[in-house]
Order: structure tokens, then C-alpha cells, then sequence
């Protein structure tokens, strides 16, 4: 009678040349509606000294968060933009405090969020490229935007 316990392995084997993808190009694009709350104008944000102090002390030695990883090549030229890396100032009334506070402890009141969000915590510097350019952060789909910080000419303007 055979031992049920012994578990027979096949011997694993790496995919032969005619089982990989080749290489391609895709077109990627997505639409969807954003439920934006009701929020201050900038200007009148008690915050944004905070942002603009930030920003004047700064920028003059900002690098772009992804020229940093993968190279300054795609880079465009002119100032850094200093971007809402987590929640962007128009969402600050819709933040869910409980769900906030799983990443950061210690911001228990609107008030703080309004100052966190305009905070180191929150800010990124970018060129303009990979802020709003093709392969930016308010561009490009979250997964591949993240990818794009390790891999060179992963996103492409051209559609
Ligand atoms: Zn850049
Ligand atoms: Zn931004």
C-alpha cells in the first residue's frame, strides 16, 4: 500500500523562449467621476502659508522624487512642483479620520488634517513632466506610476 502522506513533486521548470509575452506597447486610459467635498478656495486656506513656506525654502534644492530612482533623463526642465502626495488640499473635508490615522497616529481633529496635508508628510517634489506630463502623478495610473520609478521609459507620452 503507498504511503498517502509523501507528496509527489513534478520538478518545476522555468517558462521555454515560446511561453514568454514579448515585449509590447499598450495604450492605457481610464475615466471615472470624483466626488470632490465642499472645500475653502485655496487663497483662503489657513494652511497654505504653510505650503508656500515650504515651497520657498525648498525648491531651490528640490530634486524630482522620480529623476531621484530611475535617472533625470525624462525629466523636463523648469521649476519643481510640489505635489500632495497622499490627499490632495480639496479633499481635506472628506477625509476620514479613523481611516487617516491608520498611517499616521496623532491627527484626531480637522484642523490637523488641514496642516498635515500641508506638511512634509504629504509633499513630493516633481518636474512638471511627472506631476502632469504623460508619465505623472495625476496621469498616469497608480500601479504604473509607481513602476515608473524603477523601470526606464516605462511610460511613453505617444499613446
Ligand atoms: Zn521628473
Ligand atoms: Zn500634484
Amino acid at each position: 500500500m503507498a504511503d498517502e502522506s509523501v507528496v509527489k513533486v513534478e520538478p518545476v521548470s522555468g517558462p521555454t523562449p515560446a511561453q514568454q509575452v514579448a515585449a509590447h506597447s499598450a495604450a492605457q486610459g481610464h475615466k471615472y467621476l470624483m466626488h470632490f467635498p465642499a472645500h475653502p478656495a485655496r487663497k483662503d486656506d489657513p494652511h497654505y502659508v504653510d505650503f508656500n513656506a515650504y515651497h520657498r525654502k525648498y525648491s531651490k534644492t528640490a530634486t524630482c522624487f522620480i529623476g531621484d530612482r530611475v535617472g533625470v533623463d525624462h525629466c523636463s526642465d523648469g521649476p519643481l512642483e510640489l505635489h500632495h502626495a497622499h490627499v490632495e488640499f480639496s479633499l481635506q473635508n472628506g477625509v476620514d479620520l479613523k481611516a487617516l490615522e491608520h498611517d499616521y497616529p496623532g491627527i484626531s481633529d480637522p484642523e490637523a488634517v488641514g496642516k498635515w496635508i500641508e506638511s512634509e508628510a504629504n509633499f513630493r517634489w516633481l518636474c512638471a513632466y511627472h506631476h502632469r506630463g504623460a508619465a505623472g502623478a495625476h496621469t498616469a495610473a497608480h500601479a504604473d506610476w509607481e513602476a515608473s520609478q524603477y523601470i526606464q521609459g516605462l511610460i511613453d507620452p505617444k499613446p
